[in-house]
Formats: structure tokens, C-alpha cells, sequence
């Protein structure tokens, strides 16, 4: 048995090749990840860890080094062209790792640890760490094995080996919820100390219950409305055309509106859903409005009388956390982390198909009782503000330390000024 270190930790190296945490989340391939590197990074700077997140260069000719807030820096890499989705990265992980290596002889820093963030940084993470003799953790934040077995697009053997190699070589892999980590133990054959969880959180500052008339002057949502809210990336796996054709069985529902944020207008993320939309009737009903800051979501959870979440897995799920911080009761899919954050008659429903008649049946249920909705409003208010990031950081930390054992070689790391 190892014990665990009494040393500060000093400096933390978060390799995120794909997905910079000042990227808008929402957009493209950008959500939950993004926001969970960004807060937890600038936690842990406030916590007295100085952290760099290495992220492959976005922009053309953007920086090469930002601030996310005191000691929280984003270093971009140039690695191939800024507009790669990141299927095409990697052939260029290798111009990320020169890179990472290059910037870091040059200042001069050493790091803790390194923690590897998605499957793409994964093999960097292990070669970088062990070129530095510290240990390595890793989040997944999403697994191809996972997505496909609930009904995901095949996924290439590059990535689903990558994932493999991902565990094995690993410290200690974190895990958003006990239950993913009973299914990565299965998965890849880890026993549960290499296994750590590190729940996701919510700003309850933030999202906090508001006024739903002021809410909706913000959003421009007619008071008389019943509102359906879904905010995420518009991609099929998260399922927001089921909102579309459970909108299409709802009985007496020519007030209901459904309310999808999130997609580009640029891409026209929600082309494909309109096209749903106006083939089944329901077009004059469904409202599309593209991917929003953080700071300005409050405003539609406060607006919706429910919020549905209707994807085919979740590793964890902010946006029904969030939603339940503002007070807004969940209708849910009963798949990945979403029955572990929504509680099934308390703070919402959850849903044990993609059927869109079970959809409409469930939002029904709550559309046509505002009193029943208020009730359990008020207790996922209550439910989520248990989830707080510092809580998130607390694990993050519980998980560092377990693999910094006392009396181990550790390299001197600077502290934090
Ligand atoms: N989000 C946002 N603006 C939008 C849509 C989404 O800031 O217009 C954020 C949302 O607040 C949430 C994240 O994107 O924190 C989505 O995370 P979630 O875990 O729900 O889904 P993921 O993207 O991880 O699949």
C-alpha cells in the first residue's frame, strides 16, 4: 500500500488537444467538457494549483497563450489547421506533442502530474508523464464503446483502441459517476483503485430559480405559453428531434412551444430538426435559437416549465443539472448518469424509452399540472444545489493525491505565486 502524499501540489499539466475551455460551449463538438476544464482549472488555481490546459490552436493566428483567471493559463498549440473537426486531428498529434514538449523546456516548468482530458489526448498524456516521471490520470468524458452500445454512429477502431491503451496505461482514471465507473472497470478490466470519481457540478449563483415573467421579457416567450426547453448540441445522439415528433402526439397542445438552444447558425444546426418539424406540422411551434454564453441560459431554464433531456447517453449531463439549479423540473431518458441526477417523481421524470409518445406522455404530465411542476421545481432547486463544483474540485484532488505517494521521487515544482 502506497500513502499518500503530504506535498502541496503545485502545478497540474491538463492536456485537452481537443476541446479549449474558452471555446462557447454549445457549438459544434463544445459542451460539458469544456465547461467542466474551465471551471474545475480555475478552482483548482484558486485552491492554490497552478494549472496550464494544452489545447490544439482553434483560431487562426489567435494567441498562443491566454488567461483563464489567475494561475489558470490556456496554452494553444498549433497542430494542423485551426478548422479540423477533430476526427481529422490525428495525424497531427505529434506536431501537439513537439509542441507541448517545446513550450515546456522553454519555460523551464515542471508539473505534478498530467491529466489527460478525452480519448485523443490519451496517448500524448502517457508518453509526456512518463518523460517527466509523474503520474498520469486520465477523463474520458465520453467513451465510443458506451455510445455505440446505446445505438451511437460506429465509431473507428483507432479511437475504441486508443481508449483501451487509454486505461491500461493510466494512474488512475476518473469517472463522472460511480455507475460510469463500475462500466470503465468492466470495459477495459480495471479493478476500483485505479478508478476514481470526480462528479460534474453547477454554479448555483448562476442558475438560481428567477422570475418566469421577467425571465420571459428575456427570452421573448409569451406568458400564455407551456414551454418545452432543450439545451445542448443539436446532434442526433442527443435526441432533440424525439421533442419534435412527442410535440406531434401531444393532445391539445396548441400552446406548447418547444425551445431548442443550442447548434451554430452558421452550420444551421437545426436544419435538419425543422425539416422534422414542418413534415409532421408542428413548425409554428418549435423555436430555434443558436448556442448562447453560459450567462445567458438562466433566463430560458426560468422560462420553460420543463426541461428535456432526451439523449441516448450522458456521461454526466450538465444542462439537466443546471436546469434543475434554476428550479425547472427535468423530463429525462433513463440512460448513463441522467437517473443518478434526476430523481423519477421528485425533481422530474425519467423516461424508460426513446419512444416520442412516452416523451409526450411524461411531459404531459407536468405541462398539464403546474402546480405538480412547481412542487418538484422546487425540490430539484433543492437536489441540485448539492452538486457544487467545489465538491468537483474536492474529488479532483482526493483523486491527485492518491497517486502522489508519499516518499515517492517526486521533480521540484515551483509553487504557485
Ligand atoms: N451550453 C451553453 N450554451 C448553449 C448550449 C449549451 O453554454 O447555448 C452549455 C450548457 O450550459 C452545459 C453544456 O453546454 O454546461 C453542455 O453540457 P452537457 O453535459 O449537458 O452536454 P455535453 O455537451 O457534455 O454532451
Amino acid at each position: 500500500m502506497t500513502l499518500p502524499t503530504d506535498q502541496p501540489i503545485h502545478r497540474v499539466a491538463m492536456l485537452s488537444v481537443h476541446g479549449c475551455p474558452l471555446m462557447m460551449p454549445g457549438v459544434r463538438s463544445a459542451g460539458g467538457m469544456n465547461v467542466y476544464l474551465r471551471k474545475i482549472s480555475q478552482l483548482l488555481a484558486e485552491r492554490g494549483v497552478c494549472v496550464d490546459v494544452f489545447t490544439r490552436n482553434h483560431h487562426a493566428g489567435g494567441p498562443e497563450l491566454l488567461e483563464l483567471g489567475p494561475n489558470a493559463r490556456v496554452v494553444h498549440l498549433s497542430a494542423g489547421e485551426p478548422e479540423l473537426s477533430k476526427e481529422e486531428v490525428v495525424p497531427y498529434l505529434a506536431d501537439y506533442t513537439d509542441h507541448l514538449r517545446r513550450f515546456v523546456a522553454e519555460e523551464g516548468t515542471a508539473y505534478d502530474l498530467v491529466h489527460s482530458h478525452y480519448w485523443l489526448s490519451g496517448d500524448v498524456g502517457a508518453g509526456i508523464a512518463k518523460e517527466w516521471g509523474v503520474p498520469h490520470l486520465v477523463s474520458y468524458h465520453t467513451i465510443a464503446a458506451q455510445k455505440q452500445r446505446a445505438g451511437g454512429e460506429p465509431e473507428s477502431p483507432v479511437r475504441l483502441e486508443a481508449e483501451a491503451r487509454m486505461a491500461a496505461a493510466a494512474d488512475r482514471v476518473f469517472a463522472s459517476t460511480v455507475g460510469e465507473a463500475e462500466d470503465i472497470g468492466a470495459l477495459f478490466g480495471l479493478p476500483p483503485e485505479r478508478l476514481h470519481v470526480v462528479h460534474g457540478g453547477v454554479d448555483t449563483e448562476l442558475f438560481r430559480p428567477r422570475d418566469r415573467a421577467e425571465a420571459r421579457r428575456a427570452t421573448g416567450i409569451a406568458e400564455h405559453e407551456r414551454v418545452v426547453l432543450f439545451v445542448g448540441r443539436l446532434e442526433p445522439f442527443k435526441g432533440p428531434d424525439i421533442l419534435v415528433r412527442a410535440l406531434a402526439e401531444m393532445r391539445d397542445a396548441s400552446d406548447v412551444r418547444l425551445v431548442l438552444v443550442g447548434g451554430s447558425e452558421e452550420e444551421r444546426s437545426a436544419g435538419w430538426l425543422e425539416d422534422i418539424a414542418a413534415d409532421l406540422g408542428v413548425g409554428s411551434r418549435v423555436r430555434w435559437q443558436p448556442a448562447i454564453p453560459q450567462a445567458d441560459l438562466p433566463d430560458f431554464y426560468a422560462s420553460a416549465d420543463v426541461c428535456a433531456v432526451p439523449s441516448f447517453h450522458e456521461s454526466f449531463g450538465l444542462a439537466a443539472l443546471e436546469a434543475m439549479a434554476c428550479g425547472t423540473p427535468v423530463v429525462a431518458a433513463d440512460v448513463g448518469a441522467l437517473p443518478s441526477l434526476v430523481r423519477d417523481g421528485e425533481t422530474g421524470r425519467l423516461v424508460p424509452s426513446h419512444d416520442p409518445r412516452a416523451f409526450a406522455a411524461a411531459l404531459e404530465e407536468l405541462l398539464d399540472d403546474p402546480e405538480h411542476a412547481s412542487r418538484m421545481g422546487a425540490a430539484a432547486r433543492a437536489w441540485a444545489s448539492g452538486f457544487t463544483w467545489d465538491r468537483s474540485v474536492d474529488e479532483t484532488l482526493d483523486g491527485y493525491r492518491s497517486v502522489l505517494s508519499a516518499g515517492s521521487e517526486r521533480p521540484l515544482v515551483a509553487p504557485c505565486v
